[in-house]
């Protein structure tokens, strides 16, 4: 998700060793209480809304699968009516096929008794009948045009507010929705619209089904009166714009831009995952919210001067990144927002040149080198629990995004791409960590990344260099230093830029920092009027003094 509604216009916007300070695992767990036996396959969700109550009822059958003999207990998520009986969920019944299950609902946590022990394979449906009014995950007040509507805002863990489900990244499941609601309002949901029926009474059933597995912080629904439109289809995808009635031709002619970005990552990475793609103005309090199929937009993203174009391609970019291929962890939320963060400047780098992706590169390593300033003891992959708001932090976003860059240039072009594939194509609809992605890269670059990941991903900070240089005889010395208090020593490649007068384009040389000093000598047949470090944006690093030697 980004957190950034457009701004008004102007739209402006190595191998390497750890000597000290060895880093946690690769494979860090976040706090959730996993039930390791147990596999959500499948969600029906059957939704009742209203005009004159807020509440909600529900239905939920859980499709499980147990993985293991002799489970007795299977517990979901679901908040808890307040003691003011205001908001939140009150179970009425819990039934198995055979007939009603005992259950206690207590501090968010719905534990149903199985009755009899399941065995490993064996498959169980369980329906939960609840209502009441959700605290939160599903927004239900006005539209900025004073229009009632509803709409499902999940992440991180907050859609177990308005459905029963293991709320967690790590089991993933397909779902459907069959929402019952006065005719007036249009549903999008996640997957694909299978049933539109009016009811007597000025009701309507809409039913949605997604036959591909997604997080649960991706399931959506939402209600308003909408403008919908059809913009085109990308692979045979549908691409829809959804805005609010009453901002139909400045939406619409905003939303169409979402066919480039997704013409571009379908092109780029894989297939779209997804049966269709909806583009939703809605009541998300995130500037956008990559909610798999549906992504919804702030309302205040529409505009009508087509100003949310890296908006658009930083969700879309997620549909692949995020949605598909899911960190099974929060410790490894960069799999999701380095990734989004990286493709909007990939995407910027397509359709304006290289300029823009450079300037996208330097204002997020500023943004990191200024985090870490106030964050000197947290990497990339870092522990996230129980404090969830830590996950989307400038390590996740930006900082992923620049360790990705690096690592494109480590391995060149052509293996990054291959491996962006191969890893999309190897976990889609599923689940990873960071050493999934570690291991495709590897193979497809025949290098050994270990040090590299650890380096940038597990340990925090990152190198600051200075030094000087002189030119004497026909030769250039470079003395190099690495600034950085931490006790971490990079070894990293950088690019030196020879400037041979001013404003000329730099010719450059990569040498190989491998320890705190470096000198480095080249024969030039003219002094050049300046030395540059990194003239390329090709190095996460923090500027220290340099310049030639008095
Ligand atoms: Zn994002």
């Amino acid at each position: 998700m980004t957190d950034r509604i457009p701004k008004p216009r102007p739209l402006t916007f190595i191998a390497a060793a750890a000597f000290f300070l060895m880093p946690a695992p690769f494979v860090s767990a976040d706090s959730y209480p996993r039930q390791t036996c147990v596999d959500i396959r499948h969600y029906a969700f059957a939704l009742d809304l209203r005009d004159d109550t807020d509440a909600l009822s529900g239905e939920a059958v859980v499709d499980i699968l147990f993985t293991a003999d002799g489970i007795r207990e299977l517990v979901l998520d679901l908040d808890n009516r307040t003691a003011d009986g205001k908001t939140g969920m009150a179970v009425s019944a819990v039934r198995a096929e055979t007939g009603p299950l005992a259950f206690t609902h207590e501090n968010d946590r719905l534990r149903i008794d199985l009755g009899t022990a399941a065995r490993k394979g064996e498959r169980r449906r369980i329906s939960v009948s609840y209502s009441g009014v959700p605290g939160d995950g599903l927004i239900v007040g006005k539209t900025k045009h004073a229009e009632r509507a509803f709409f499902a805002d999940n992440f991180p863990n907050r859609a177990h507010f308005w459905i029963p489900t293991v709320d967690h990244p790590s089991d993933k499941a397909t779902c459907e929705f069959a929402v019952t609601a006065p005719e007036a309002y249009q549903v999008v949901a996640t997957g694909e619209m299978i049933e539109s029926t009016n009811l007597d009474g000025g009701r309507r059933l809409t039913r949605y089904r997604s036959s591909v597995p997604v997080t649960t912080y991706c399931m959506v629904i939402g209600l308003a009166r909408f403008a919908v439109e059809t913009v085109g289809r990308i692979d045979g995808v549908p691409v829809q714009s959804w805005v609010y009635a009453a901002e139909r031709d400045p939406g619409f002619s905003d939303f169409r831009i979402a066919l480039k970005p997704m013409e571009f990552f379908d092109w780029r990475i894989g297939p779209f995952p997804y049966e269709k793609l909806a583009n939703v103005q809605s009541k998300t309090r995130y500037g956008g919210m990559e909610n798999a199929s549906a992504i919804f937009y702030h309302e205040n993203v529409v505009s009508g001067q087509n100003r949310a174009e890296s908006l658009f391609a930083h969700e879309i970019a997620h549909q692949w990144f995020g949605d598909s291929v899911t960190e099974s962890d929060w410790d490894h939320t960069w799999l999701s927002e380095g990734f989004a963060t990286y493709l909007t400047h990939i995407y910027a780098e397509y359709t304006k040149g290289r300029d823009a992706l450079v300037a996208g590169l330097r204002r997020d390593r500023d943004q990191v080198l200024r985090y870490y300033q106030r964050n000197p003891n947290t990497a990339i992959v870092t522990p996230a629990a129980p404090d969830l708001r830590n996950i989307l932090s400038t390590n996740s976003y930006q900082k992923g995004g620049w360790f990705l860059h690096m690592l494109r240039r480590l391995v060149g072009d052509e293996a990054f791409w291959n491996g962006i594939s191969a890893y999309y194509n190897r976990f889609k609809n599923g689940n990873a960590l960071t050493d999934d992605f570690r291991a495709v890269m590897e193979e497809v670059s025949r290098t050994n990344l270990e040090e590299f990941f650890r380096q940038w991903v597990l340990t925090p900070g990152q190198p600051e260099i200075g030094g000087d240089w002189s030119y004497a005889d026909g030769l250039l010395t470079v003395n190099l230093r690495q600034l950085q208090a931490a006790e971490t020593v990079y070894r990293t490649n950088l690019d030196l830029g020879f400037v041979s007068e001013p404003g000329a384009t730099p010719k450059f040389e990569t040498i190989r920092l491998d320890g705190r000093d470096g000198t480095f000598t080249f024969k030039l047949e003219k002094e050049p009027a300046d030395v540059v470090l990194d003239p390329n944006v090709w190095l996460l690093w923090k500027p220290g003094p340099f310049g030639r030697a008095r």
